[in-house]
């Protein structure tokens, strides 16, 4: 059953029309409300009386990370500051925190949001539902928090972290149902083996992952370490926090809760939008936002638009699975390349866990860029040795060689050794002084 079939899988001409409307009361808005937004389209000559179909959507500037900096905490505010009933800020993964500022209306569409997401992965009323992203300023934990609730499922609030009592309550609570980051639904499933915890066992159904690029690769790793299906789940802060864009049970692509957030995919170098099937920024702009509405956002994250009808009966548009963020794209001697492409690249391999770290640093003599990757061995395949584990290096190397055009010193690295997270991984350390 579809959470909201009136929303969800209205026809693509009606929702166009709402999406149009949407749009222009809210630029109309803005532009007498938010002296930003009155001087950025007054710069780029455009009026609210320039918008007159959706396409021209197009005429309207772009609002970037950096506008969200300069303007903090409240410079983007839309409504009186009374009317804010709660506030986040993104986990600064690439700097400043940037806010998002919530009318109760505006957590009422993030809750709808994310019980669309929960209902996607197969979540309803009867459902426990544990709640293992982080609490707190960052989204993911009072997303799902509000999304559960408005489904009115049973919600356990335990944030991430203390596996061990992670463990505890799902078996002890059946959980249906768990969400947090990919690596930590890996972590945590590694730690009940060494615990001897037959996960399994428990009435886990299904998980939402998300707040983190990962693979198909993990994705089965997931689903057949816990015996569930694993749903990928996005969303970014700055545009309301997780409940953006969700899988269905065709897990094929995320559907875009685009009633109220409404995508575009341009060109990042030229700023040019491009047509459905072409991978390039995905841009946001929040059509139904009251508190901090952003008008074309650059998110900086690397998709396409899927332009097939998906089997599930809902029609918004889905994106492709995310490919990495333009900022997270490393050069490594000219040659651009995502981690997750590396983490793609090593599916391949047998031998080594989706657990790695790129060192990157540039060689104060050559001056040439040194990329290192830390791949850590299964325990199976783990061996002392020297000629095995020589073979499966070089192995590594050349595929990342071939595949990715790229050459990186590869380290094998033992069985756990790399640093676990509970909430986002980190998968690049960057010690080029650029
Ligand atoms: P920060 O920018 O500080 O990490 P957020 O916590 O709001 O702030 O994270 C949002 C970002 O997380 C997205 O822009 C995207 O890059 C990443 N992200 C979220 N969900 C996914 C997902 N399912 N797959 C890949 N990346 C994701
Ligand atoms: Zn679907």
């Amino acid at each position: 059953m579809i959470w909201n079939p009136e929303c969800e899988c209205m026809s693509t001409a009606a929702r166009q029309a709402m999406q149009f409307a949407r749009l222009k009361n809210l630029v109309e808005h803005v532009y007498n409300t938010v002296p930003f937004y009155r001087q950025k389209l007054d710069a780029a000559g455009i009026s609210p009386a320039d918008i007159t179909c959706l396409a021209d959507i197009a005429k309207l500037p772009f609002t970037t990370k950096a506008d969200l900096r300069e303007t903090y905490p409240y410079g983007l505010l839309a409504v009186p500051q009374a009317e804010i009933v709660e506030v986040h800020m993104s986990s600064g993964t690439t700097g400043t925190p940037v806010v998002d500022a919530y009318t109760a209306k505006d957590l009422d569409d993030w809750a709808e949001g994310m019980a669309r997401t929960l209902n996607g992965a197969g979540a309803c009323k009867n459902d426990t539902i544990q709640n293992a992203y982080g609490y707190g300023l960052f989204t993911g934990g009072m997303g799902v928090h509000h999304g559960a609730r408005k489904m009115g499922a049973s919600i356990i609030p335990i944030s991430s972290g203390n596996t061990q009592k992670q463990l505890m309550l799902m078996r002890d609570f059946k959980s249906n149902l768990f969400a947090c980051t990919p690596s930590y639904a890996l972590y945590m499933a590694e730690q009940a083996k060494e615990m001897g915890i037959d996960v399994k066992s428990f009435s886990l159904r299904a998980g939402c992952f998300g707040a983190e690029p990962w693979s198909e690769n993990m994705r089965k790793q997931i689903e057949e370490a816990w015996g569930i299906k694993a749903y990928d789940i996005y969303g970014l802060t700055e545009i309301t926090g997780p409940g953006v864009g969700f899988e269905c049970e065709a897990q094929n692509g995320m559907h875009i809760n685009e009633d109220m957030w409404y995508p575009e995919i341009i060109d990042p170098d030229t700023g040019e939008p491009l047509p459905d099937g072409e991978k390039g920024e995905l841009v946001f702009t929040t059509i139904t936002k009251e508190g901090t509405p952003l008008i074309r956002y650059r998110t900086r994250d690397i998709t396409f638009i899927i332009p097939e009808a998906c089997t599930c009966g809902r029609t918004t548009r889905r994106i492709h699975r995310l490919y990495g963020r333009t900022d997270d794209m490393l050069i490594i001697r000219g040659v651009n390349v995502f981690p997750s492409q590396i983490e793609h690249a090593l599916i391949e391999i047998q031998g080594v866990e989706p657990n790695y770290l790129i060192v990157v640093d540039r060689n104060q003599v050559t001056h040439l860029d040194e990329a290192e990757l830390q791949v850590e061995v299964n325990p199976e395949q783990f061996s002392d040795e020297t000629k095995e584990m020589e073979a499966l290096r070089s192995n590594i190397t050349n595929v990342l060689k071939s595949k990715l055009g790229i050459m990186m010193r590869v380290k094998l690295v033992e069985p756990k050794s790399i640093e676990r997270s509970t909430g986002k991984a980190k998968r690049v350390i960057d010690n080029r002084k650029l």
